[in-house]
């Protein structure tokens, strides 16, 4: 476990140089540190050597039959992509608890056997959330398609929050990068990287 908190302060010191060189604050981007498929000690190790945000994930879409879980057990979820998994997580979080966070999950590539709204749905969900008392919109997110640079995508992404924002919705998260490109996400913007295999090593090892 030794090697968690080794890899975990390299991230925080490659974070905190890409912010650098941004001319950004390294306290405004929050590593999430993406735990799934790892065993709890590793997870353990983790919260022990600092990490506070962990992320899990459904494989693929947000679907249906999860939002109870997700409503009842997570502050955030990344992955909003359409009104009625919005309106699920609204009638489903608990009242005693705060109101969810969420993300709109934009496909960008228009890739089918992706999830994600297309880039011109956004403006419509976003009013969909908006008018739901027990969710929060604070952003929108990204998974660039696997091959070819990723910075195109993280551009196209901060440029849709802007057009967004001019049309008067507010949005401040960008949550984009992960292992592979996180430092490239910095430099374009993010808020919110999410890391896996860099942090804990192979996922199922
Ligand atoms: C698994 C996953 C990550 C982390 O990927 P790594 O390459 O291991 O850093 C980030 N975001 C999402 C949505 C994921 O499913």
């Amino acid at each position: 476990m030794t090697e968690i908190t080794e890899r975990l302060a390299e991230i925080v010191e490659r974070v905190a140089r890409a912010t650098t060189r941004a001319g950004r604050d390294a306290n405004d981007v929050t590593i999430i540190a993406v735990s799934k498929e790892q065993p709890a000690a590793a997870i353990a190790a983790a919260y022990a050597a600092g990490v506070h945000h962990f992320g899990e994930n459904f494989i693929g879409q947000l679907q249906a039959n999860k939002t109870r879980l997700v409503a009842e057990h997570f502050a955030w979820v990344h992955t909003v992509d359409r009104a009625r998994i919005a309106e699920r997580l609204n009638e489903q979080r608990p009242q005693h608890a705060a109101p969810l966070n969420v993300l709109i999950q934009v496909n960008q590539s228009g890739d089918a056997q992706r999830g994600g709204a297309a880039p011109d749905e956004v403006a419509a969900l976003a009013s969909v959330i908006g008018a739901l008392p027990r969710l929060r919109l604070c952003g929108l997110m990204t998974v660039p398609p696997p091959h070819g640079a990723p910075e195109r995508w993280f551009a196209e992404l901060k440029d849709l929050r802007a057009r967004l924002r001019a049309a008067g919705i507010a949005l401040d998260a960008l949550s984009m990068g992960m292992s592979a490109d996180f430092e490239a996400a910095i430099a374009a913007g993010a808020s919110m990287i999410r890391v896996g295999t860099a942090i804990f090593g192979n996922r199922g090892a």
